[in-house]
């Protein structure tokens, strides 16, 4: 495996991070034990990296990973939208408590549109600041799919960490081009903010051309890492392949390529629109029939509806 340094931060990441966001309740729900034990093959593999976010409620699985390794120098990164001071004291104060960790390496404000979000969540943002100061982050940032936020955490000299949305064909970049997101992270590397990508695989829908959508993720020289969801061995191996730019066995290959995942949404949906409020992708609206739908092409199935739904109608699977 293959690591870089952060950006200015000071951390050194294997160039494949592992995303929590596949193995928690939001999408494949894996018992604790079965997830940790992908966790912690994953380390086997040289991956020191592990993107989460309060959101996902992935910690146990983390918690689980981090005691078989005692010692051993893991990154976390995770990320809240807390907006004031108390909100985020809690999100960083549950973050340590629920991975049993002294400190968080990278806490990142999530999902950040523009400047005007990031100067809207500024006293949380403040709050992490002096978290830092007293060692209990080793970095902060923010996570956003727009070129809009990454020009927003451009503009600051104390966000170290930038985690955006990035693909071969741009699926879900909201305000402009592929190559209009690859000008401003080519820029926000140079200016020494830590880069590290997500949705590399369009959230599952480039699933058929993996392996090319996964050697474009990895060339990209702005960005130190790629983080990928995983909730199988087999997705472990062939990740860790493409991080090295290795081939990838044709069996392996089709067994991705013959994924299939889907939003589903219960026919008991009560039509209370509080999950496309909560969707960045503006993909779900209310139809005539007064329920929730999903415009299949727009979905990232990132599963964020499905934690806004109060009666758990919506399942990414
Ligand atoms: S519909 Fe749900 S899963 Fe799809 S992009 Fe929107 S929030 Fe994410
Ligand atoms: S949040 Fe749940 S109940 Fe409300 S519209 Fe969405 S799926 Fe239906």
């Amino acid at each position: 495996m293959e690591y870089r340094n952060l950006g200015r931060t000071g951390i050194r990441v294997s160039r494949l991070c592992f995303g929590l966001l596949t193995i928690g309740p939001l999408q494949a729900n894996l018992p604790l034990a079965e997830g940790v034990d992908v966790l912690k093959y994953a380390v086997e593999q040289g991956v020191n990296f592990f993107d989460t976010a309060e959101i996902y409620e992935s910690y146990s699985y983390l918690r689980g990973m981090l005691r078989s390794f005692p010692g051993r120098e893991l990154i976390i990164s995770t990320k809240s939208y807390a907006v004031t001071a108390k909100e985020m004291e809690q999100s960083l104060e549950r973050a340590r408590r629920e991975l049993d960790r002294d400190y968080i390496d990278i806490f990142l404000l999530h999902e950040q549109e523009s400047a005007l979000t990031i100067r809207g969540h500024r006293a949380a943002l403040d709050y992490l600041l002096e978290a830092k100061k007293k060692g209990l982050v080793r970095a902060v940032g923010i996570s956003t799919h727009r070129i809009a936020g990454v020009r927003g955490a451009l503009e600051l000299p104390e966000i170290d960490v930038i985690h955006p949305l990035f693909n071969i064909k741009g699926l879900g970049i909201q305000d402009g081009t592929l190559q209009e997101m690859e000008e401003v992270l080519t820029e926000a590397a140079a200016a020494g903010k830590g880069i590290y990508l997500m949705k590399a695989l369009g959230g599952g829908n480039l699933l058929p051309q993996a392996r090319e959508a996964l050697d474009y993720a990895f060339s990209r020289p702005f960005a130190a890492a790629v983080a990928v969801g995983m909730k199988a061995r087999w997705e472990v191996d062939i990740n860790v392949l493409a991080a090295q730019g290795q081939p990838i066995p044709d069996q392996l290959e089709k067994l991705m390529g013959s994924e299939k995942r889907r939003l589903r949404i219960d026919p008991w949906c009560e039509g209370c629109g509080k999950c496309a409020e909560q969707c960045p992708q503006e993909a779900l609206f209310l139809g005539d029939d007064g329920k929730a739908h999903v415009r299949e092409e727009e979905c990232l199935l990132c599963g964020y509806c499905a934690a806004a739904c109060p009666f758990f109608y919506i399942k990414v699977y």
